[in-house]
């Protein structure tokens, strides 16, 4: 297919595709499908060879939120089931993220919900960073805070943070169908401000909240403005009691050609399969591997992934390598670029978090469930271990 050949050679290039190429991917049909991932496939490799970044997140405050995010479960009305705990202490987060790094990750996701920290919890985070980071020398720390304010950015990096994540999640024309409590030039705003303090930035997108492909488009073309090193795609685990509930639109399919369109448009950059993985690519996730180089290892914010070993085990049989500390994540053009943060020993999740906030999630597969699309509220198992719990954490 020439489309396939031409976004090929601009992914190689690092040229930017046009809009309408970016829409033709969304656009092809399931017999074209393989042939879409093989494209995807040559420019990942190029840039990342088989190597799979494990990244881990702990949530160090859950629920509560004032905002209202409508694809969130920690959202302000959520009756989602979820864990609901104030601040993490340093040493419970530390203990938290052991478990992700014994796993294999190699960077460790500190998220809070809220709107953003007060400079009492840059203080609480930084001092979770710090131990952490006693324990972990070579571990990489991305913070997931909310909205940051000045001076904030730079806090958490003198702290030790490697990388801030904040999503932009939509498309700015549909940003106020999802959200009336912040903008999305607040959001924009605040991935600046990690830019400015020297983090490196982590940036992605929720699908499946009922946009239309010109919105998912226009996010990733936004995005790849903002330029972040890392990219977490989510995919909508549509939570029982919040407003997106009944928002079962994706098909691992989708799935696919969404990873591959974000593949083509920011070819070099960290792509993250985030929330959802489990829930909508199903029994396709090795294929996703493909096209991605970075997932989460185990459990989400607030709901579960599939476990741990099963991970490790999928990238295995799927051909591929988790990434080792003592390896470079970004090609060398842009680890040089990002100053070492995402260097070697260095970088971002899923819940790209603040936008899969409290959406990512996912559940373990049940054994006779269906194998059509359609509402899959059988495989959303809301988190019950882990960080907030006397129960191990899954890793
Ligand atoms: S995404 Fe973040 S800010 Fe929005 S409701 Fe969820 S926790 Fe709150």
């Amino acid at each position: 297919m020439d489309l396939l050949n031409t976004l090929v050679d601009k992914g190689l290039r690092r040229e930017t595709p046009t809009r309408e190429e970016a829409l033709a991917v969304l656009a092809t049909s399931d017999d074209d499908l393989l042939d879409v991932v093989t494209a995807a496939a040559k420019v990942r490799r190029h840039w990342f060879g088989r190597r799979v970044k494990l990244n881990y997140l702990v949530n160090l405050k859950s629920g509560l939120c004032p905002e209202d995010c409508s694809y969130c479960s920690q959202r302000l009305g959520s009756t989602a089931g979820i864990l609901k705990y104030t601040w993490l202490k340093p040493d419970q987060a530390s203990e938290a993220a052991a478990a992700g790094l014994a796993g294999g990750a190699k960077r460790v996701c500190l998220v809070a919900s809220g709107r953003g920290p007060t400079d009492r919890d840059v203080d609480r985070v930084s001092d979770t960073i710090k131990a952490i980071k006693e324990r972990h020398e070579d571990v990489e720390v991305c913070a997931c805070l909310g909205l940051l304010s000045d001076g904030q950015a730079e806090r958490l990096r003198a702290a030790g943070a490697d990388a801030y994540n904040h999503n932009l999640n939509t498309s700015e024309a549909t940003y106020g169908d999802i959200t009336s409590t912040h903008t999305y030039a607040d959001r924009v705003d605040t991935v600046h401000k990690a830019h400015a303090a020297g983090l490196s930035a982590c940036s992605g997108l929720i699908a499946g909240m009922g946009e239309r492909d010109e919105d998912l488009v226009d996010v990733v073309f936004a995005l790849r403005e903002l330029d972040p090193d890392s990219v977490p795609v989510n995919f909508l685990i549509p939570f029982e009691g919040t407003p997106l509930a009944k928002e079962w639109n994706l098909t691992p399919q989708r799935c696919l050609r969404i990873l591959a369109m974000v593949r083509f448009v920011c070819p070099d950059v960290e792509v993250r399969i985030a929330g959802g993985r489990e829930v909508h690519l199903r029994s396709l996730q090795p294929l996703a591997l493909h096209l991605a180089n970075s997932i989460f290892l185990g459990d989400y914010l607030t709901s579960e992934g599939q476990a741990g070993k099963a991970d490790l085990e999928m990238i295995a049989d799927a051909g591929f390598e988790v990434e080792g500390a003592d390896e470079v994540t970004l090609p060398a053009h842009r680890a040089a670029a990002a100053g070492g943060g995402c260097g070697p020993g260095a970088e971002q999740a899923g819940c790209g978090s603040h936008a899969g906030g409290g959406v990512c999630g996912t559940a373990p597969v049940a054994a006779d469930a269906p194998a059509s699309a359609g509402p899959r509220t059988d495989l959303v198992a809301v988190r019950r271990r882990g960080a907030g719990t006397d129960l191990a954490p899954n890793a």
